[in-house]
């Protein structure tokens, strides 16, 4: 077999490690920050209804522009959208790699604060679009003049910013979004995969009118529990969309896709139901870990990240022996856990105490 030095890769990929967050069959699997509360069954029998409607058709090819499907994002996300402002692919990060396709390349970079998502420098990799990290002060919250400053400097193609933060689930203010925006002329995403866990901040959709570079990056991933189906969505000026359709691959959305996503947005209400639960286990399992003399950071998403650990790596692998698996993001003494149903809390809050303080030792 030949190894991957031997081959003549892309100059900008050399060296690079495969986005990886361990796939684990665990009990209680705690560390990609999907929604573990199962789904309502009234609900999936519907999924499954449209699902075979859908599956009578598959001779033919999906409706390229899921017209159907943008017009029910637009209904969902309300704040006047239309279908023609909105745009949907197989998981927010395919719709952030088109958004880079199109805007970002060769010559051309995007900036973001970090820590933030470890997909975006992977996705400026892949495009060959140079990536410019700026850090974020120690609490780990952007200020309009922390964002400015940057803008002004780099002048990036893209900026993305990440509200709430992952995997520091800090929240964003729209001052912010506000100042970014008028700081320079590229693109501004604001990727609110998490929004609909924050209950204290408003989405920077409401920003959308009169500023045609915003972007807001949305995902079914996260609070509407529906990660397997893979369907990412995004707002902005239509002709944004415009410019999102030249570096698409033509059906990239399943008639399935579609058709599922359509159903589970008719039932979005119900859909959503668990998030208040979530946020319930989360500001528990906060608590708990604040009482046991951690350091938690202020979450508005459906995590926490949590410092204090004396080897963030002993406590991961005990956790994992103990069939709990959470994230380690290489953030000194940190973990990042993800708030699941009562039991996985009460479960991930026992094992840890277990620990002692400081977790497990390396
Ligand atoms: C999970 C996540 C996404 C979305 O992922 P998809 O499943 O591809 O929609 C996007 N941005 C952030 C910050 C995330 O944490």
């Amino acid at each position: 077999m030949t190894s991957l030095s031997d081959l003549p890769l892309r100059a900008n990929l050399v060296g690079k490690e495969p986005y990886g967050a361990p796939q684990d069959p665990v009990p209680v699997s705690l560390n990609v920050n999907e929604n573990t509360h199962p789904l309502p069954e009234d609900v999936i029998e519907d999924i499954i209804a449209s699902l075979g409607d859908a599956v009578r058709g598959v001779n033919r090819y999906p409706d390229r522009e899921f017209m159907g499907l943008r017009e029910d994002l637009a209904r969902y996300l309300g704040h006047g959208l239309t279908a023609e402002q909105l745009w949907a692919a197989n998981g927010s990060n395919e719709v952030l790699q088109q958004v880079l396709q199109a805007f970002g390349g060769p010559g051309r970079s995007l900036l973001s604060f970090t820590p933030t998502y470890s997909m975006y420098p992977l996705l400026a990799g892949g495009t060959d679009t140079e990536w410019i990290p700026v850090a974020r002060p120690n609490d780990y919250a952007l200020t309009a003049e922390l964002v400015v400053e940057a803008l002004e400097e780099h002048k990036p193609s893209i900026a993305i910013l990440c509200g709430p933060n992952n995997p520091t689930g800090t929240s964003l203010d729209l001052d912010v979004v506000k100042a970014a925006y008028d700081a320079f002329d590229g693109i501004l995403v604001v990727d609110e995969a998490y929004h609909e866990f924050d209950s204290s901040h408003e989405s920077a959709l409401s920003l959308l009118p009169g500023r045609p570079r915003l972007l807001v990056s949305r995902t079914m991933s996260k609070a509407f529990a529906f990660a397997g189906v893979r369907l990412g969505y995004l707002a902005a000026d239509a002709a944004v969309v415009d410019a999102l359709r030249l570096v698409r691959l033509p059906y990239h959305l399943s008639a399935l896709t579609q058709a599922a996503a359509s159903a589970a947005l008719r039932h979005s209400a119900e859909m959503l139901r668990a998030v208040d639960d979530i946020r319930l286990q989360r500001d528990r399992l906060a608590a708990e870990l604040e009482g046991m003399g951690y350091l938690v950071h202020p979450s508005g998403a459906n995590f926490i990240l949590v410092g204090g650990f004396a080897s963030p790596e002993a406590t991961f692998e005990a956790l994992r022996a103990e069939g709990i698996l959470i994230r380690n993001l290489s953030i000194d003494g940190h973990l990042r856990l993800t708030a699941g149903t009562a039991d996985e809390t009460t479960q991930l809050i026992e094992a840890i105490r277990a620990l002692g303080p400081g977790g497990a030792k390396a």
